[in-house]
């Protein structure tokens, strides 16, 4: 390999050397807004062709798409709502909605998570009175544990162990192949998310020209203060000595070269981190797991009139993990548009029998699915698009905490390198935390800008 350095960015070792930040998706620019706000030279490098990462928008028939829609919601952080609604606003700004989320349980439509009338309705008088009782026994019972161990008991104490059973638990076991009793108890906040008591009716706030088009913007801006972002560049490992890394490998079309780093910002995932690093192990079992995500965008003749951004499939027969419909999230664009986009997620440990299947299998397999969540049956598809997002889901399990912990040891032994963002970090942050990602860079990192 040869020991370039990239024009412009690099210099004497020591106080003109940049700080690398592995990854242009939400965390990774936000992370190096951050490092130009103290005054460091930032060089981003990713892999892939455009910025955005998992939240980049993609161009299908006329439109601008998420990967499967992503919410922004108004009751995040809001230094963060401000910001977003900035770079928003410079692209075409947001359009608002009120949350709405919905589940297929039983072969109806209900609230996700269910409102009481709707567990009675579903599963009648006698479930709901033993769910309101595990409800009222969980509150006030004082051999129930008063912090949560895992997903299943904070989630039983919301909602009683029969909603659990019948419908959290089917859908943890389709979207992440687990049990809610294998997972933190984070995920249980997370999956609660649209429906905290007390608290004003929450608001999606969509970028009218996609999320991916917020991520452009911010690229742009980070570009015109001088940071370089190298795209189409990837990352294939690190050099370190003496607990600091001083260098980062990585190749494009043409070339192998190497960036001599002051620092390193990386939002790969953390195993891959400690496999380019000498001296370290990456931990045994399979604690760190994530899933892939598959999407079957489909194009529909006609408005097919659903009101939920999220459709949820919680009854297992059902393959289809959540369908969502494009003009909910955004009725302003599609308000003169005669065709509706749908977008059924399939979730898939990548050896499973949804793995095996062809794009078009996937599409037809979604497309019979479609009455199930309320879709007319003589709608008429007029074309579909498959994309499929290897480890895009990164699973909650308990394990995960203690194997997380033993990484940080790990990582944290090199002086000048942080970690930011969904896999970085290994938890389910999304766009509303990655803008915050930056402030996550550890002091003792930033110290050596
Ligand atoms: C279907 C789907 C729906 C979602 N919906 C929502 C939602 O509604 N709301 C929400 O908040 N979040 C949602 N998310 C999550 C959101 O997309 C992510 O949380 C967010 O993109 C994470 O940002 P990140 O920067 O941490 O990681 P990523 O977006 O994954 O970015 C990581 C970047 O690192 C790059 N990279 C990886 N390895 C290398 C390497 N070796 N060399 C160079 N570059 C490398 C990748 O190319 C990528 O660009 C959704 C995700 C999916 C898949």
């Amino acid at each position: 390999m040869s020991a370039l350095v990239v024009e412009g960015v690099t210099g004497r070792a020591g106080t003109d050397q940049p700080v690398v930040v592995i990854g242009a998706g939400p965390a990774g620019l936000a992370a190096a807004e951050h490092l130009l706000d103290a005054g460091a030279q930032v060089v981003v490098v990713d892999g892939a062709p455009e910025v955005g990462g998992l939240s980049r928008s993609i161009e299908l028939w006329g439109h601008r798409f998420d990967l499967g829609p992503h919410s922004f919601r108004s009751d995040a952080h809001p230094e963060s709502v401000t910001r977003w609604l900035d770079l928003a606003g410079a692209v075409g700004g947001v359009e608002r909605t009120r949350a709405r989320r919905s589940a297929v349980w039983r072969g109806r439509v209900v609230g996700f998570p269910p409102r009481p009338g709707q567990v009675l309705r579903t599963v009648g008088a006698g479930a709901t009175a033993r769910a309101a009782g595990a409800r009222l026994a969980a509150t006030l019972n004082r051999r129930e544990p008063r912090t949560p161990v895992d997903a299943y008991q904070a989630l039983v104490a919301s909602h009683g162990r029969a909603v659990v059973e019948e419908l959290l638990a089917p859908y943890t076991r389709k979207y992440l192949g687990a049990h809610p009793r294998d997972l933190s108890p984070a995920f249980a906040d997370e999956l609660q998310g649209t429906r905290r008591a007390g608290e004003r009716p929450v608001e999606l706030l969509t970028p009218s020209e996609g999320t991916g088009a917020v991520w452009d913007e911010l690229a742009r801006r980070l570009r015109a203060r001088g940071a370089r972002i190298l795209l189409g560049t990837t990352v294939t490992g690190l050099s370190a000595t003496d607990g600091r890394v001083t260098a980062v490998r990585v190749r494009d079309t043409s070339a192998e070269f190497s960036i001599a780093a002051r620092a390193v910002v990386s939002s790969v995932p953390a195993p891959v981190l400690v496999r380019w690093l000498p001296g370290t192990t990456a931990p045994s079992g399979p604690s760190l797991r994530s899933r892939d995500t598959y999407l079957v965008h489909l194009l529909l003749d006609g408005d097919v009139g659903q009101d939920s951004h999220h459709v949820t499939a919680c009854d297992e027969s059902l393959r289809v993990g959540r369908l969502s419909n494009t003009r909910v999230w955004r009725p302003a664009a599609f308000r003169d548009e005669p065709r509706t986009v749908l977008c059924a997620e399939f979730w898939s440990s990548g050896d499973d029998d949804l793995s095996a299947r062809t794009d078009h299998e996937l599409a037809q397999l979604a497309i019979a699915e479609l009455p199930a969540f309320g879709v007319d049956r003589g709608v008429r598809v007029l074309d579909h698009d498959v994309l499929r997002l290897p480890r895009s889901v990164p699973v909650p399990t308990r394990g995960a905490e203690a194997a997380r912990a033993q990484l940080d040891v790990q990582l944290d032994a090199f002086s000048n390198l942080a970690r930011v963002g969904r896999h970085g970090r290994h938890d389910g942050i999304g766009p509303e935390d990655a803008l915050l990602a930056g402030r996550s860079i550890s002091a003792h990192v930033l110290t050596t800008v």
